[in-house]
């Protein structure tokens, strides 16, 4: 049902946020990587749970890929498109920005109401006794030559990033937050995020039930488009900041 179609569709997602009181979005893997943010769908770094605990060189092939890729992480920054999203919490129009990233970005943009569906790698759980260490720790700790991190606390080595692995169920009160978010808002945006797979897929699905628009902004296809009131493809980096630039021009900062 793409009732905004060719290249008034900005427009009209344009008015559409405008004469919205409460958007919720969701972002993803697009505006990862256009920060520069490093792949982690690689399958070193998406070992099974069970395999990841009972074997120890399974956990040193993680921590290996995960030492590699690290620098990659700490380069990257929040672009056009989380700045944008910032200054739409910032005029009064986000309710809650609902993301598919692990990467912290949001957060270090500066909006407040972020719910990570899939957690973030910035932070490691000792899986025996649940002490947090942050995440430059371990790796400072692998560079002094450990080869599998162990918890300072009760000596294990099977230590992890919160985010889940093949084997093991999303983050439950992240998912309840995000469905009851949904339920209440009146324009749901979906900005480089793959809709394509449960539990995010029914997401469009639950925020149209209370009426809500659905709008896509991505670079890709995704199975939701037809589903969708509006889809604007191309570069969050480059919709993004335009449109929230032409509804601040006739919102007043709250
Ligand atoms: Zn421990």
């Amino acid at each position: 049902m793409n009732i905004a179609m060719g290249k008034d569709v900005v427009e009209t997602v344009v008015e559409w946020i405008k004469e919205s009181q409460k958007i919720v979005v969701l972002t993803g893997e697009e505006l990862s990587s256009e920060s520069g943010v490093p792949d982690f769908s690689s399958p070193d770094l998406n070992p099974h749970i069970s395999e990841f605990r009972s074997n120890r060189e399974v956990r040193a092939n993680y921590w290996r890929k995960m030492k590699q890729i690290y620098p990659l992480l700490v380069k990257a920054h929040p672009n056009p498109a989380h700045e944008a999203l910032l200054e739409l919490e910032l005029i009064g129009k986000l309710d809650c920005l609902i993301t598919q990233t692990i990467d912290g970005l949001h957060h270090h943009a500066g909006n407040s109401n972020v719910v990570e569906i899939y957690s973030s790698v910035l932070w490691v759980t000792c899986t025996n006794c649940g002490k947090d260490y942050p995440l430059d720790k371990i790796i400072t700790d692998m560079e002094k030559g450990k080869e599998v991190p162990e918890c300072e606390e009760c000596g294990k080595d099977i230590l992890k990033p919160p985010i889940s692995f093949p084997g093991q169920p999303l983050p439950h009160w992240e998912i309840r937050e995000a469905w009851i978010r949904l339920r209440q808002c009146d324009l749901f945006l979906v900005v480089g995020a793959n809709i394509d797979a449960q539990p995010v897929s029914s997401f469009p699905v639950i925020a149209r039930e209370n009426g809500a628009k659905i709008v896509i902004i991505s670079q890709k296809e995704s199975q939701l488009d037809d589903y969708a009131d509006a889809v604007i493809y191309g570069k969050p980096t480059q919709v993004l900041p335009y449109i929230v630039k032409k509804v601040r021009e006739s919102t007043p900062v709250s």
